[in-house]
């Protein structure tokens, strides 16, 4: 048991993935550790439980790795996805240190296993964790415990006294100790962001908030955050900008993590609530556009659509929990979904009538598309004409959200008069929004954790020492 009257060197509040990268990084350089992980034990690890893999520069194909990612591909991807809403040289400065944490996190006793095929296509850019994210977790949290971090779990930290810019202590909440004060020479904020919070995204979604659904942990209420900006800290990032995906609208409201994403848009075409198509389902290869769509949706009345395919595709994609919807006719179908079927009918017919085809392959940008409509399918476009009729009804999938504290490149945060604060640091969803203006590519958010994280730690270390 901790003794959590003691005035620690580091305080790390989180408990995923950046909270421990920073936790071991500051125990490894030397200082005392204290992580409060607001979850109970078994559901510790906020959104990083749900997570696959990870994307790192590197400059040689390796063991999982099928060829290189150099730091000016990574770069280029990075400025095309983001639209150049990016802090460059912090961008640039965690692509760098990218490379060298695909080692360290072997370190700390992580391992990698080839990448996953399905519609992914992420062999050469990302890697893997054996076992997923919680295996992952498993690990670090095995290394931060053998290091000697101090780790409590049901430990809400709600309230933070900060004066002018420097962390003095924060209030703890257990469920059985009430609360209590907790004293620390530096702060790393590993909290996540406000994606759990409805009545929060609602101040910039309004109603449309209430239809979302939140893939990841319900502990992510953005409370350390605002308490954050509310005392000083320079915000950065769109309050609206956030990884969404399109994901079965028949999920939990939070939670339901990989299983309930859909990766079969390419395969099919995506239609509203009044059977309309809206988007280019072909626009570019699947990992640059997946995370477009829960936006996509979320502009489309009632927040709801629906992804339709036929018979001929079933089996080209990962299988999710919710089995498609069947119909053996096109207008059954649409009964099904509670759609008009004449105007399903008529959308499919139109689309089938504008499909020019050519050589289908889902792994680089096809000749096969329409022609003549609008939105156009650009790639894959192929007639749906083969029954059974299926489809899956998808929501807006909120992932994470990108209003964040601003940092520098030792992760320390930045105060609205521009001034570095004194002993406060941040890393992972919390200040993702310096990286991430806009847009996603697969695997960047656990390489913001573990960068900054990394980071973070060793620069509240160092802190504490002086
Ligand atoms: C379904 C899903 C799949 C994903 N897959 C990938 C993937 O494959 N690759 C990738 O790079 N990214 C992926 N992501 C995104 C990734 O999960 C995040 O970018 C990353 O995990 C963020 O790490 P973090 O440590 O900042 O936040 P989290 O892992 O969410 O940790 C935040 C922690 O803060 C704690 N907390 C919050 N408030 C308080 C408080 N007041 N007091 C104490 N503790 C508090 C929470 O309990 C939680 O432990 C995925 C996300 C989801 C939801």
């Amino acid at each position: 048991m901790a003794d959590l009257t003691v005035k620690f060197d580091v305080l790390v509040i989180g408990g995923g993935n950046a909270a421990l990268c920073a936790a071991i990084s500051a125990r490894r350089a030397g200082a005392s550790v204290l992580v409060l992980e607001g979850a109970p034990k078994f559901y510790r690890g906020g959104n990083t439980r749900h997570t696959r893999n990870m994307r790192c520069a590197h400059d040689a194909a390796t063991d999982i790795l099928t060829g290189p990612y150099t730091e000016e591909e990574f770069w280029d991807d990075l400025l095309r996805l983001t639209g150049g809403q990016t802090d460059e040289e912090l961008a640039k400065f965690m692509i760098r240190e990218s490379k060298d944490i695909l080692n360290w996190i072997v370190e700390q006793g992580v391992r990698w296993q080839p990448s996953l095929g399905g519609t992914l296509s992420l062999g050469r850019t990302n890697s893997f964790f054996l076992g997923g994210g919680r295996a992952m977790l498993n690990a670090l949290y095995l290394t931060a415990e053998k290091l000697g971090v101090e780790i409590v779990y049901d430990a809400e930290v709600i309230d933070l006294d900060i004066e002018h810019g420097m962390f003095l202590s924060a209030k703890l909440k257990q469920p059985i100790d009430g609360t209590s004060e907790i004293r620390a020479s530096a702060l790393v904020a590993a909290a996540g962001g406000f994606e759990a919070n409805i009545e929060w995204l609602k101040e910039y979604w309004g109603e449309a908030a209430d239809n979302f659904l939140i893939r990841g942990t319900p502990y992510n209420r953005g409370s350390i955050l605002k308490m954050l900006l509310d005392k000083g800290v320079q915000d950065i990032g769109d309050p609206t900008q956030c990884h969404a995906v399109a994901i079965d609208a028949r999920a939990p409201k939070f939670d339901g993590g990989i299983i309930t994403r859909h990766d079969s848009v390419v395969f099919g075409i995506v239609v509203n609530k009044h059977a309309q198509r809206f988007y280019d389902e072909g626009e570019d290869i699947w990992p640059k556009r997946y995370a477009i769509w829960g936006r996509l949706v979320a502009a489309q009345p009632d927040q709801i659509a629906y992804i339709i395919f036929d018979a001929s595709v079933r089996n080209s994609f990962m299988p999710t929990l919710f089995p498609p919807i069947e119909g053996g006719s096109i207008a059954e179908l649409a009964t099904k979904l509670e759609l008009d079927p004449a105007a399903l009918e008529k959308t499919i017919a139109e689309f089938n009538a504008a499909v020019r085809s050519g050589t289908f392959d889902h792994t680089i940008l096809d000749d096969c598309r329409t022609e003549g409509i609008t939105p156009p399918k650009t790639h894959w476009a192929r007639r749906i004409e083969t029954p059974p009729y299926l489809a899956y009804p998808v929501r807006p999938g909120i992932t994470f959200t990108y209003l964040g504290t601003r940092v520098n490149r030792q992760a320390r945060m930045v105060m609205k008069d521009g001034k570095p604060s004194a002993n406060m640091f941040a890393a992972g969803e919390i200040m993702a929004g310096n990286v991430l203006g806009k847009g996603y590519a697969a695997g960047i958010g656990m390489t913001i954790g573990s960068v900054f994280g990394r980071v973070a730690g060793r620069e509240a270390a160092k802190n504490a020492r002086n």
